[in-house]
């Protein structure tokens, strides 16, 4: 709460009056600080990248380029680096657009959910393949939906990019969608490493990695998550998410019916 007191006027008594002003700034101290930290967080996840980028390209510069092993070796790493820039620009490009989509009716279609279910599991084959993993689809059953299907989709794989991510070789994926009560579930449900319950609260967040060195060597940029809440919420739902170290993690997105 900010308060003001202005002092209005003395009369004969020697009283003191006051105008005293009460604003509630919680939201917007709130949200200044939310933009302060997501900016911070943006220029550090940028900055990272670029510095590696650099430090190689001076090292070829200084004479490394001579040396064809080792002008191979460090071109391959800076290639690396500016994948990684292109995947967290793209995910920010994303987010952004889904911070517009709130103001603004989304593109729908209509969709059975098995077709959304079969197309992100394709995307995810390859990934699945390189680790030796098993992705199953579990129709129990197959609803019409009303979804920007491109969104939608792009939500499923990034939950099961993550069960891949974070998961031994070996293991089977699931990924499922029933109707319950008034909604109809998606869950994507992994055999992995498991969350501990102390981070739970904070997965969804902008930028939030458990463990950043172990994200950022398998490629992550800290917002798959905070993509599949936003994509949740733009249809009107939600993400809710169940995790046990060592046996796995349930991830569901929950769409009104
Ligand atoms: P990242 O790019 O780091 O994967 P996300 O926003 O997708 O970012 O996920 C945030 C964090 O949540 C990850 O760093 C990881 O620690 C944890 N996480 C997400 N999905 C899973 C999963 N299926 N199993 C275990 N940990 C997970």
């Amino acid at each position: 709460l900010e308060l003001r007191a202005v002092p209005l006027r003395f009369d004969d008594t020697g009283d003191v009056h006051f105008l005293v002003v009460v604003r509630d700034v919680t939201r917007t101290e709130v949200l200044d600080r939310v933009r302060r930290d997501f900016v911070a967080n943006v220029s550090h996840e940028l900055k990272t990248p670029l510095t590696t980028m650099k430090g190689f390209l001076e090292t070829l510069l200084d004479g490394a380029i001579e040396e064809p092993d080792q002008a191979r070796h460090f071109t391959q790493i800076v290639f690396e680096q500016t994948e990684r820039l292109e995947r967290i620009v793209d995910d920010l490009l994303v987010l952004t657009r889904l911070d517009s989509a709130t103001d603004q009716p989304l593109e729908r279609q209509q969709v059975k959910a098995s077709a959304l279910i079969q197309g992100a599991i394709e995307q995810c084959q390859l990934a699945a393949e390189r680790k030796n993993m098993t992705l199953k689809a579990e129709i129990v059953t197959d609803p019409d939906l009303d979804v920007n299907p491109r969104l939608f989709q792009m939500a499923i794989v990034n939950l099961i990019d993550n069960a891949i991510k974070y998961s031994d070789p070996g293991k089977t994926i699931t990924v499922r969608v029933e109707m319950q009560d008034k909604e109809i579930l998606f869950s994507v449900i992994d055999e992995g490493w498991g969350i501990e319950s102390r981070h739970l609260p904070r997965i969804f967040e902008r930028f939030y990695c458990v463990d950043p060195g172990r994200s950022r060597e398998l490629g992550g940029t800290g917002l798959g998550l905070s993509i599949v809440k936003h994509v949740a919420q733009v249809h009107g739902g939600y993400v809710t998410v169940t995790s046990e170290v060592g046996r796995g993690s349930t991830f569901t997105i929950h769409l009104p019916k």
